[in-house]
């Protein structure tokens, strides 16, 4: 039948397009799942794909025509080629859809299934950081200037709502969100170089996607296998030494304690923002880079 024919053509023109076959770390990559950019980083394997992803199809194509609109009508730039030196000085490169430099910002067109969702639980994380690191690059590269904005902007793909529903990430939120990208890749080196001894759990922890998400149709994440196939997935060993559970449990509670220290940490730092000297205690504070804040006991 025709309908076999072409979706076979369909699926192999998205397996064939250069981003299937060498997967990079562009600004979308890195707010996403942190074992996917260990793979890309460590050069693993990728797994091809038969479903042909109409969800992404369908996005890209709406998103040219609302970029289309937005050049001719409103005088934005588009498809511009961006490179971001983050704090921690890894390169980053990518093409932000829609620049206005005449209002300092940066939009970004997403397409969803219904906008109730975005509209309840906010943009996701990797729509964030992948904004915050264009608008980063574009400051850096002088066509927007410190102080500017991102625009993320949701169109129902399904047709119910006929309007565009708009996040904006203020420079403020647009610096935390860099953090956020520096601290994740920290995360990242911190477990390769266990993984490199042979502590091959370490690679457990950076998965941040379970198997509905990474196997889903309109995802087919190219390390599914990788991640999930094996024993891995669920170990066959049960865990019964109650000395053994106990101290499980007292790990999970301290890394729960941790991670919300580490969230009290980040707000308190962004306290401390602008603010150097030395207190009558002893402490010193300094910002050695815009995002590299030391306080430090100096007597
Ligand atoms: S399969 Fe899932 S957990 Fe593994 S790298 Fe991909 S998104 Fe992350």
């Amino acid at each position: 039948m025709l309908s076999d024919d072409l979706l076979a053509a369909l699926v192999q023109h998205e397996n064939e397009r250069p981003r299937s076959q060498q997967l990079t770390l562009g600004p979308s990559e890195l707010g996403g799942c942190r074992e996917y950019i260990r793979n890309v980083m460590v050069g693993a394997p990728i797994q091809g794909n038969s479903e042909w992803p109409t969800a992404a199809v369908v996005g890209t194509l709406l998103g040219e025509h609302v970029e289309g609109v937005a050049r001719d009508s409103l005088g934005a730039l588009t498809q511009l080629p961006v490179t971001t030196t983050l704090p921690n000085g890894l390169v980053v490169t990518g093409t932000a859809d829609i620049v206005l430099p005449d209002r300092n910002l940066l939009a970004d067109v997403k397409s969803k299934v219904g906008l109730s969702e975005v509209r309840k639980e906010g943009p996701s994380l990797e729509n964030c950081v992948q904004v915050s690191i264009y608008v980063l690059g574009l400051v850096q590269m002088g066509v927007l200037t410190e102080g500017a904005s991102a625009s993320l902007l949701y169109v129902d793909r399904g047709g119910t709502e006929q309007v565009l529903y708009e996040v904006t990430l203020d420079w403020e939120r647009i610096e935390y969100f860099i953090q956020v990208v520096v601290d994740r890749i920290a995360d990242v080196l911190d477990a390769q170089e266990h993984i490199d001894k042979g502590e091959v759990e370490y690679a457990r922890a950076l998965r941040d996607k379970t198997p509905p998400f990474c196997y889903s149709p309109r995802v087919m994440c190219p390390f599914r296998d990788l991640c999930w196939e094996g024993s891995e997935w669920v170990p066959d060993e049960t865990i019964e030494d109650l000395e053994v559970i106990e101290t499980i449990e007292q790990f999970v509670a301290v890394r729960d304690t941790y991670n919300q220290a580490s969230g009290q940490r980040q707000e308190l730092r962004e306290r401390l923002r602008g603010v150097s000297g030395k207190t009558p205690s002893g402490y010193s504070v300094n910002w050695a880079t815009e995002n590299t804040l030391y306080v430090t006991r100096v007597k």
